[in-house]
């Protein structure tokens, strides 16, 4: 419980959040508490935690104590004479009149947003598509509102959930605030997504694919490479192509397979049932996909796990947010490949098992 003092800055911040979330650059909305499906084998991230829908009347609550922390930081900023700027004579004078702030869990994170520009927030936990769209709406709005500085909104969501959604809630939800979606698609072969518990068969991702571009949001699609092993590495290399192509959305983001501590594919792999990719084969399973991939997507490698480099130690593939261009970049992210296959890749120390 929080001192009386600190009281009208109490708010809660979950853990995760997509790598294009990071950095300074989002402040982070919790909606929801966890992940309603919480069974895909290869996911680690919310297995010890149970799923928690918010009332419209918390979240709202927390919405307004960010923006009590944010008035009173940009008050004691224009203080020091630093006109509307937040600056870090004015966190230093809040931390000062509030030294609880100091073991805040958000207060860094709304610190490090103000004096990035105050841009973008991220909805958060895993699915946030699961709430009553009404609420949704509600919770959207007020956040839009308080925050008019805002240009971009986005958040975590279960194709499957997007699929169920009627066509008109969903436009409902874009235009109640949320730009853009960031969707776990891992992979669009049906038995590997059988086999991983994903809860939605290739189908159910067109679907709410397609649903989702249609109801105007900016499509995020998050890939698997070498999810399958050597067992499903060309069929889920030529599915997941496939499945894209048929959704064309905005962005296709690279996130490589590596089995985390605490999961099922960890035994998996330490018991023989799963045999990796070595570093050369999941080039070769990209190199087959990306051949494969007809879209006008920016094809996009921001995650840490995109680790491959070429002769001269250098990453292969940028890891910038906006990524490659397709079909324009496609040649150059073949040609980063063909140059991938001719280094001695190895495994990087901090993705070894
Ligand atoms: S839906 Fe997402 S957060 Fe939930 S278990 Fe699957 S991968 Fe993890």
């Amino acid at each position: 419980m929080p001192s009386p003092a600190i009281q009208k800055y109490d708010f809660e911040t979950g853990v995760f959040r997509p790598p294009s979330e990071g950095g300074s650059f989002s402040l982070l909305v919790r909606f929801t508490r966890n992940c309603p499906w919480n069974r895909c084998e290869f996911c680690a991230m919310y297995k010890t935690e149970r799923f928690e829908l918010r009332s419209v009347a918390e979240i709202k609550q927390d919405i307004d104590a960010m923006a009590a922390m944010c008035n009173d930081l940009k008050a004691l900023s224009a203080k020091g004479g630093r006109g509307d700027s937040v600056s870090h004579e004015g966190a230093v004078a809040l931390l000062s009149r509030h030294p609880e702030l100091n073991h805040h869990q958000g207060f860094a994170m709304v610190y490090h947003w103000l004096i990035s520009g105050g841009k973008t927030a991220f909805v958060q936990d895993a699915n946030s598509l699961i709430m009553p769209p009404d609420q949704l709406i509600e919770v959207l709005r007020h956040l839009r509102q308080t925050f008019p500085s805002l240009t971009r909104v986005t958040s975590y969501g279960r194709s499957k959930t997007l699929a169920q959604r009627k066509p008109e809630e969903l436009r409902a939800i874009r235009e109640a605030g949320l730009d853009r979606l960031h969707v776990g698609l891992e992979t669009g072969d049906d038995e590997l997504l059988r086999r991983m518990k994903k809860g939605v068969t290739a189908q159910g991702h067109i679907e709410g694919g397609r649903k989702a571009m249609a109801a105007g949001f900016q499509l995020s699609e998050y890939w698997m490479p070498g999810l399958g092993g050597k067992a499903f590495s060309e069929a889920h290399a030529l599915h997941t192509a496939e499945t894209l192509n048929a959704i064309n959305p905005n962005y296709i983001r690279s996130r490589p397979f590596n089995p985390l501590p605490g999961t099922s594919l960890e035994s998996a792999v330490a018991e023989g049932h799963m045999q990796l990719l070595s570093p050369r084969e999941q080039l070769l399973e990209l190199q087959q996909m990306i051949e494969a991939l007809e879209v006008t997507s920016r094809v996009c490698f921001d995650h840490a796990a995109n680790y491959w480099t070429d002769r001269s130690g250098d990453l292969l593939f940028t890891h910038g947010y906006e990524g490659y261009k397709f079909p324009e970049e496609k040649p150059k992210v073949l040609a980063r490949i063909a140059e991938g296959l001719l280094t001695d890749i190895r495994h990087p120390t901090f993705l070894s098992l």
